[in-house]
């Protein structure tokens, strides 16, 4: 079975997940979000203690709030942090706007180590997640995709009744609504959205109630 662990992380209540195969024990970890001690503790703990083996570190995005934990993850489970390349201009946005946030950058900024693109697979254990490239909250946003499980990760895509905000850099409200609207709300209705923000929520659920469409 695939499971998902969500961790609500940072002053921007970002979700990283652990999503695992409970059988073969390997995992991968979507937006490492761990900025807080406690917050590296939690996730590590949750690892180790289930046994889990870390195969992939994968982003959404690479926005600051998506990013904090990645050298965390990577260094001390030996994974390269992977995402568009699309997004790749964005860390070095990171200290800047973590000034302009007033937080205090307590790691490197993630390097990018992967280059993930529509359509590749993300294997872990029996099942894999597929990349949907869906630009206009970011210029590189990707939603990973199992079909088999009828599940999807969203990042800054889209929320519970709300999508991301596209006044950002490389942002842009027409690509990212008419992204969703062709590519992510053509999955069925039934499929369960966990999202970079807030609570999950389901297709269906968006295309009658997500007031921008
Ligand atoms: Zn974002």
């Amino acid at each position: 079975m695939l499971k998902v662990k969500c961790f609500v992380c940072n002053s921007f209540y970002e979700n990283s997940y652990v999503v695992y195969d409970s059988n073969t024990k390997e995992c991968a970890i979507i937006d490492a979000g761990f900025y807080y001690a406690d917050e590296e503790d939690a996730v590590s703990y949750f690892i180790e203690s289930n046994n889990l083996i870390v195969k992939h570190l994968i982003n959404t995005h690479l926005h600051l709030d998506h990013c904090f934990g990645a050298e965390y993850i990577s260094k001390r489970y030996n994974v390269g942090l992977s995402c568009d390349d699309a997004d790749e201009l964005l860390l070095k946005l990171i200290p800047q706007q973590c000034e302009m946030f007033g937080i205090r950058l307590n790691s490197s900024v993630p390097v990018l180590k992967n280059i993930i693109k529509e359509g590749d697979k993300v294997e872990i254990g029996n099942y894999s997640l597929v990349a949907i490239s869906v630009p206009g909250h970011s210029p590189g946003s990707l939603c990973y995709y199992c079909k088999e499980e009828g599940i999807l990760f969203s990042g800054d895509v889209l929320f519970k009744e709300s999508i991301g905000r596209t006044d950002l850099q490389g942002g842009s409200y027409k690509a990212l609504s008419e992204n969703i609207s062709s590519k992510i709300f053509t999955l069925p209705d039934s499929t369960i959205v966990y999202c970079g923000h807030g609570p999950t929520t389901t297709i269906g659920y968006e295309k009658e109630y997500n007031p921008y469409f």
